[in-house]
């Protein structure tokens, strides 16, 4: 029976409510005290069971309407929730999936049929330079793969009998405090057949954990954050069913003189006083070689070149990004003593030009003057 009251109460809704209100309150309640929020903490767990019940009852019109004439509904009071009802998808669907439901009341809505094998996920980490030529890669993962001894069978001949535990039904129920649970059957994982001759080396489940070594070829041009997924090499399915596959997270590393961004490539070149003013040839060492770059004279600070076609590879497609050169121009910090003879009259050379008025001062300060 239900010693926990009032439905409507523990929902926090007056009788009145309309279906939508119960959905919202019954969904707050549960994501407030879902016990994969609440480790450990009963008295949590006691109120989502509490209002996971309510809503078995009062989130179904039929159900309601029988509750509010009566006080009470049959299969709730001597069964706990039915959950092969459906209802168990509906409270999946209204937490958006966030939590399982099958661990904590027990479930025992497999499926009978072959399960596709879960899909599996690899951290791999390249060097700017192995992102920039590809690479080809070994993996070793561990994971589930089919038994050799049995082809993945689970049984010498195949033949399967009804699983005596459950007499086929796949569950068993048994009583947690005011609830009855059914619960996945142990004995035959809730397939209600069990291998009348279960495979020795897999002890039936037609899978054996195994390291398995995969070769991958990473593409040219990957960057962090994509994934890489290899079709079929995730965990192989139960009972002969088809394999998940295998996602490989891609982390590119940092490199020391290049950044990027996308398919672009950028750099940064320290370039002195004189050679910003005077013009240079400088040679820059790129990915693949060296690229020669003409420094025009009077080039600014934080100028950037490009060099087309000299970035990451693009991939899925031809050519490349390009290469960016910016241009970092450094003040001199210690001069020796002839330096600073030659700064002393470059200076004194701007001066003189400055007061013949071409000078770039004379021109702020005159244009302040005149206040524009
Ligand atoms: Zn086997
Ligand atoms: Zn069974």
């Amino acid at each position: 029976m239900t010693p926990s009251g009032d439905y409507y109460e523990i929902l926090g809704v007056s009788r009145d409510a309309s279906q939508e209100e119960i959905k919202s309150a019954y969904r707050k309640a549960a994501l407030k005290n879902h016990p994969d929020r609440n480790p450990g903490d009963k008295e949590a767990e006691e109120k989502f069971k509490a209002a996971s019940e309510a809503y078995s009852v009062v989130g179904d019109p039929q159900r309601r309407a029988q509750y509010d004439r009566f006080g009470t509904v049959g299969d709730v009071g001597q069964g706990g929730i039915p959950w092969d009802s459906g209802l168990f998808d509906d409270f999946a669907d209204l937490l958006g999936g966030l939590f399982g439901f099958g661990d904590l009341f027990g479930g025992g809505r497999r499926a009978r049929r072959p399960q596709r094998g879960a899909d599996l996920r690899h951290d791999l980490r390249l060097t700017f330079e192995e992102a920039f030529t590809g690479k080809d890669e070994e993996i070793k993962i561990p994971k589930e793969e089919p038994c050799d001894a049995c082809n993945g069978s689970g049984s010498k001949s195949g033949q399967r009998i009804t699983c005596s535990a459950c007499r086929g039904r796949g569950t068993v129920a048994f009583r947690q405090g005011f609830f009855t649970v059914s619960r996945t059957c142990p004995q035959c994982g809730g397939e209600g057949e069990i291998v009348r001759d279960p495979c020795q080396e897999c002890r039936g489940s037609g899978r054996k954990r195994s390291q398995k070594t995969i070769k991958v070829r990473i593409p040219a041009g990957v960057d962090t954050g994509m994934r890489l997924r290899i079709a079929g090499e995730g965990d192989a399915g139960e009972k002969m069913g088809p394999p998940g596959d295998l996602y490989l997270f891609l982390e590119v590393e940092d490199h020391p003189f290049f950044n990027r961004s996308g398919e672009d490539i950028f750099c940064t070149v320290p370039l002195s006083f004189p050679q910003a003013a005077l013009g240079t040839e400088m040679v820059i060492t790129t990915l693949d070689g060296e690229e020669k770059l003409n420094i025009p004279a009077g080039t600014q600070h934080g100028h950037r070149f490009k060099i087309s076609g000299k970035g990451m590879p693009r991939m899925g497609n031809h050519g490349r990004g390009d290469l960016y050169v910016g241009i970092d121009v450094q003040t001199p910090k210690r001069l020796s003593k002839e330096e600073k003879n030659l700064y002393a009259e470059l200076m004194q050379l701007e001066k003189e030009r400055e007061e013949r008025g071409s000078g770039f001062f004379r021109k702020v300060f005159a244009r302040l003057a005149e206040g524009r």
